[in-house]
């Protein structure tokens, strides 16, 4: 990251705090590592892009329908699921200072340096080296990639490094008070896993029929090596999750269906194209048979936002072997090719699965703008803009008499009742009515309306538009149509 990234990251970090977005977690105890909270803001905002994506996959897919699973299961789901063996990253540690790191993020580490002196070949070729040398699980190899790449500790400057070791991401407590009753349970590492062990009880109370999703939000926790750049990876987060279950064999058109479903709902959000990309895996997850990121630009590069998998049958075959209760579905539709139904079988799964607290990460990084206004009269003056889109903000309309006195709060008041029910407005009296634009832009609200003396003459308000800064007069039985075309 470039001194200048770096800093506007930092500014975005501290807005966060100051602004009531995002609060390190016990703060009076200094913190947690990794773990975070979510202030009024931060809660409006978090919950408002979570009901868009509910709303995007429940409402408007109607072969799609959502659950709610408990974040404890059956320890015997994370033997099946392959997280107790295999859910682990490979780290190393520095012997001079002590210092942890995950392998892939010094060798990407080292990408980004080459890549910044121009050397786009060169970074290019060790990323490639990485992943091949991941997928074949030879640590013996990625420690001598790590030599032979005069890859060093930030610390301590020296390559003076241990083995390489593999550390399971799990949680893990205990179920019961009673030692003998005591069990290992974990703290679910995805969301996922909810869905699949549920698969038939949902497809047969909602009576589905295949192809069909079922889609959860909800906590996840893995014990992550380094906890690194704010909320993009923290030890407790949200999920986002979707499983499209398939007939096998149309996997691969599904899974281009929903890359491109979900790229289409970034961009109904207005975010700019150009900070997206895919990124189609080269090293492939044990259950999967083609895999992609959604990528986007954050300060730090382009990083992972969002996977599309397709996992094959590999969770639902697993949970039947384990379980030794049938997972199987049968399609009474006709088969063309031999003129009966296709019967019984377990289906392919698509996945969608984006991090909500990413994902409100991006909306921070990318609406955050420290602006220089040139006035009318030739001087200059700054303000601090996070253009949220207005469909997800956590205030849609600031409502600002101009004075406290003369009745225009009692007609701002009104105002405000005629609206709330419709979205969330703020309202503010104090201090003066330039200050208090300056804190709604500040905090992403689209909106303000401002009643004045010459409202009760004409019922006109002045209303405010948050990223033109633009004014002008409407009538004041038109503010909530115009806001309400705005966000929904
Ligand atoms: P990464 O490579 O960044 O560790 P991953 O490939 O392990 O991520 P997935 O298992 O595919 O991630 O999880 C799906 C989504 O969950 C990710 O795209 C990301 O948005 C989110 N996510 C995963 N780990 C974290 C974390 N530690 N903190 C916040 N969000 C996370």
């Amino acid at each position: 990251m470039s001194n200048t990234t770096e800093n506007t990251f930092q500014a975005i970090i501290s807005h966060a705090k100051e602004y009531g977005f995002v609060f390190p977690s016990s703060e009076i105890y200094d913190g947690l590592s990794a773990v975070y909270d979510y202030g009024p803001n931060g809660s409006e905002l978090k919950k408002n892009i979570r009901d868009y994506w509910w709303k995007s996959m429940t409402q408007l897919h109607d072969n799609i329908v959502g659950i709610d699973a408990a974040i404890f299961m059956h320890p015997t789901t994370w033997k099946a699921s392959g997280h107790v063996d295999n859910f682990s990253d490979p780290m190393i540690d520095n012997k001079d200072s002590q210092k942890r790191y995950r392998v892939d993020h010094l060798i990407e580490a080292k990408a980004d340096q080459l890549r910044e002196a121009g050397d786009n070949a060169g970074a290019d070729a060790i990323i490639t080296q990485m992943e091949q040398l991941l997928g074949a699980d030879d640590f013996v190899g990625l420690k001598q990639l790590l030599t032979d790449n005069k890859i060093v500790c930030s610390v301590s400057g020296t390559g003076n490094w241990t083995e390489i070791r593999q550390f399971n991401l799990m949680f893990s407590t205990q179920l019961g008070s009673v030692a003998e009753e005591s069990d290992t349970i974990y703290l679910r590492p995805e969301t996922a896993q909810g869905i699949f062990v549920n698969f038939l009880n949902v497809q047969k109370t909602a009576r589905m029929k295949i192809p069909f999703g079922i889609a959860q939000t909800g906590k996840a926790f893995r014990n992550e090596i380094v906890a690194r750049q704010f909320i993009f990876r923290m030890r407790e987060f949200e999920q986002m999750e979707m499983q499209f279950f398939v007939r096998p064999g149309t996997q691969m058109e599904w899974y281009n269906f929903w890359k491109e479903e979900r790229m289409k709902w970034h961009m109904s959000l207005g975010l700019p194209a150009d900070k997206f990309r895919f990124h189609n895996h080269v090293k492939l997850a044990h259950y999967a048979d083609a895999a992609l990121d959604i990528e986007f630009e954050f300060p730090f590069g382009f990083k992972e936002l969002e996977g599309i998998h397709s996992r094959t049958d590999f969770d639902l075959k697993s949970h039947q072997e384990f379980s030794k209760k049938k997972q199987q579905y049968f399609d009474n539709d006709i088969d063309e090719t031999t003129g009966k139904p296709f019967g019984n079988y377990i289906p392919y799964v698509v996945e969608t699965s984006i991090g909500l607290d990413r994902m409100f990460l991006l909306i921070l990084c990318n609406g955050y703008e420290e602006e220089t206004i040139t006035k009318e009269d030739g001087t200059t003056d700054s303000r601090t803009v996070l253009r949220i889109p207005a469909k997800i903000a956590p205030n849609k309309l600031a409502i600002l008499p101009l004075v406290k006195k003369d009745g225009l709060p009692e007609i701002a008041r009104q105002l405000m009742d005629d609206c709330k029910g419709s979205f969330k407005c703020f309202y503010e009296e104090k201090d003066a009515i330039g200050k208090r634009y300056r804190r709604q832009d500040a905090i992403g609200t689209p909106f303000c309306v401002t009643i004045d003396h010459q409202t009760k003459e004409d019922n006109m308000v002045t209303i405010r538009y948050r990223d033109s800064m633009k004014q002008e007069r409407i009538a004041l039985s038109e503010v909530k149509q115009l806001v309400l075309n705005a966000v929904s």
